[in-house]
């Protein structure tokens, strides 16, 4: 960085910081130096001198956005549970809510310098989310305008999303904005799960299907829940305490939604961790032993094909000199969401290749493809024959 952007972003950095009693638990000469040191970033394009956290860093978790007057802590990573005979009462002392986990990725939204805006996981302003929330939470002005507090913590799913490429069975087309928290800044808490749903329902926000209460003494009614979303391919479940006095948070998936992502994450394999993929299959038998789903011929051919069924195609391109891609599909409301998309992508150094954009009925089409040299040259240097000692 400039030595002269960096001198800006640090004057704009200290009014943040006497602005916000919560930054003020740290000393000021470590937050400018954490900024020196990259770990917090200046967030281009907002009316407001904005920052996020790229790490947890003293106590500030990861994806943390920071403004004048406004300090919105990072998404909380869930616990997961591998078993719920023993898992659900250790967390949980009372009745709870299973909400139905949505897989899709996780917004903030936010009214910040009287403009509402989607922030990911990592704190980055979403440009999609940012430009699709009117279709589907029209009065979230309305919402803001009474809590301007509030943040809604929802999952952006469906077919047509730019980032992942799983998503509810049940969606077909588009997206959908899935409502499951509402983060209260001013104590920095979530709402309680009947709070939340009353506002959900009175300002028209889609939710994920919600069951329960449920008692952790009572498993059967939960361990239906699941049979049916294994029958169906959905992800699983978040497990809400109805109040905080009877327990903690805690997620868990079913085993198809294993399958489906060592399905999705095969042909990356030499890039990815190969805890990922251990994971996956330690998840995926112990849910299927304890929901006695069975371990017969259609598990295998189901776990068989999804690892496997389309390396053929995909060693075929390679061999061409083709690289391995993944095409997404999207819809947006505004030329500029789309640019923006394209900067984001830049700054995340992906790389994309545009293969379609057109107007249809009010909205921008476009198609792109993500394309991944490293996993690309993971395959190819095999199939040009080069040696290896493994
Ligand atoms: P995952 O569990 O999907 O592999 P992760 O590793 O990011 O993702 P966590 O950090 O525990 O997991 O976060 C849980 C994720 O589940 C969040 O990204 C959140 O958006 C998503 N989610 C989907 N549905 C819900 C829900 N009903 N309640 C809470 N979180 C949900």
């Amino acid at each position: 960085m400039l030595e002269k952007e960096l001198v800006r972003q640090k004057e704009l950095l200290e009014e943040v910081y006497r602005s916000s009693p919560r930054l003020q638990k740290v000393a000021l000469k470590d937050l400018l130096e954490a900024l020196e040191q990259g770990k917090i970033l200046y967030i281009e394009g907002l009316s407001l001198p904005a920052f996020r956290f790229k790490r947890d860093w003293r106590g500030i978790p990861a994806g943390t956005v920071v403004a004048p007057g406004f300090y919105m802590p990072g998404f909380p990573h869930i616990p997961r549970v591998f078993v719920l005979r023993t898992g659900v009462p250790r967390y949980l002392r009372g009745p709870f809510y299973a909400e139905e986990k949505i897989e899709g990725y996780n917004v903030r939204l936010a009214r910040l310098g009287g403009e509402i805006k989607a922030f990911t996981r990592r704190g980055f302003v979403c440009p999609f989310a940012t430009d699709r929330w009117p279709d589907f939470l029209p009065r979230l002005p309305d919402f803001f305008d009474k809590f301007p507090q509030y943040v809604v913590c929802c999952e952006v799913a469906g077919p047509e999303n730019p980032f992942v490429s799983e998503w509810p069975p049940y969606i077909k087309e588009d997206v959908g904005f899935f409502c499951f928290d509402i983060l209260d800044l001013a104590s920095e808490r979530f709402l309680p799960p009947e709070e939340k749903y009353a506002l959900f329902e009175e300002f028209g926000f889609q939710s994920p299907e919600i069951n329960g209460p449920l008692s952790p003494k009572k498993l059967e009614p939960l361990k239906e829940i699941l049979r049916r979303y294994e029958a169906e391919g959905r992800e699983g479940v978040v497990l809400k305490p109805v109040s905080p006095r009877f327990g903690r948070v805690i997620k868990y998936v079913t085993a198809i939604s294993n399958v489906s992502d060592l399905k999705v994450a095969f042909p990356y394999i030499g890039e990815l961790d190969p805890s990922y993929v251990v994971h996956r299959l330690v998840r995926m038998v112990i849910t299927r032993w304890e929901l006695e789903e069975g371990f017969d011929e259609d598990f295998y051919r189901q776990v068989g094909e999804a690892l496997f069924a389309e390396m053929p195609a995909l060693l075929d391109r390679i061999s061409r000199g083709l690289p391995v891609e993944e095409v997404f599909r999207v819809r947006l409301r505004r030329e500029e969401s789309f640019e923006a998309l394209l900067s984001h992508f830049r700054l995340a150094q992906v790389r994309i290749e545009i293969r379609q954009k057109e107007w249809r009925s009010g909205y921008l089409h476009v198609e792109f493809a993500k394309i991944y040299p490293k996993a690309t040259s993971f395959w190819a240097s095999k199939l040009q024959g080069l040696a290896q000692i493994d």
